[in-house]
């Protein structure tokens, strides 16, 4: 039997995390739509520009992707961004910058997708969180409160939208290889790895296998849930 394509968007689409989720679902064969600020999409998938601190972005991204592929039935919200300092040092943009883009961002996104997962009576809500949501982070508290509010977030969609059959998880990864940790040290590297129990980073495409399972008939029956892809190191929560 063959795979019946779905409307796929996956925010952040061009680079790291979002780029393998991507890939993996122009894999499967399903019609995927990657939005991105600066262009750059995987061949396949439908390039869209937008930055979802606008929400009128926002608002034209989706009526782009419903023109090509119909409703949106699998919402990756996985663009985000790190500003990070010790909290003395943190100015009020660093905050507002990062709770805009993380959380504020997917809740436009959310907001905007269940709109067309109510009428489909069905859709997958993914949001892409990190270990240090639960674990705290020195030196990125707004990181942090950010990612713990994507657990709140897709907690209270998962109670929302349960009865029309729309999921909501958290994908929580660890330390992954992308241009967001190659910031880091070699020296921070080598701490953290020693945290993980695995030893390793992560790469994209382990975090994709996660969102291509939530998003699959197999995993119809689990919402609410977050799904650590962390090698270990968030053990516990
Ligand atoms: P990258 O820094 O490699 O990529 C970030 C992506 O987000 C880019 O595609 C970028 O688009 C997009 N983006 C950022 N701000 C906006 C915005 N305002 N509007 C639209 N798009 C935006 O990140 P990763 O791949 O490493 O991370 C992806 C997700 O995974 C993030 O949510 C991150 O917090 C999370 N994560 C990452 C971990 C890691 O170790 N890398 C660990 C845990 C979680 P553009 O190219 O246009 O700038």
């Amino acid at each position: 039997m063959g795979h019946t394509p779905r409307s796929v968007l996956v925010t952040g689409g061009n680079r790291g995390i979002g780029r393998a989720i991507a890939e993996a679902f122009v894999a499967l064969g399903d019609d995927v739509a990657v939005t991105t600020r600066s262009g750059g999409a995987p061949e396949g998938a439908l390039d869209v520009r937008c930055d979802i601190t606008d929400a009128d972005a926002v608002e034209s991204a989706f009526a782009q992707v419903e023109a090509a592929h119909g409703p949106v039935e699998i919402l990756v919200a996985n663009a985000g961004v790190t500003h990070d300092t010790l909290i003395l040092r943190m100015s009020q943009e660093a905050w507002d910058t990062v709770i805009d883009t993380n959380l504020t961002g997917s809740f436009r996104l959310a907001k905007r997708a269940a709109k067309g997962m109510l009428r489909l009576k069905r859709g997958r809500i993914i949001l892409i969180s990190s270990v240090v949501g639960l674990l705290g982070s020195a030196g990125q508290v707004n990181y942090a409160a950010s990612k713990a509010g994507l657990v709140g977030l897709a907690r209270s969609l998962a109670r929302e939208l349960g009865s029309r059959s729309i999921t909501a998880n958290v994908v929580s990864p660890g330390f992954v290889e992308t241009d967001m940790t190659d910031v880091l040290t070699d020296e921070q590297k080598q701490t953290i790895k020693a945290q993980v129990p695995l030893g390793r980073y992560a790469s994209p495409a382990e975090v994709a296998s996660a969102v291509v399972w939530l998003a699959s008939d197999g995993a119809a029956y689990v919402t609410g849930a977050v799904i650590p892809v962390d090698g270990g190191l968030g053990m516990g929560h």
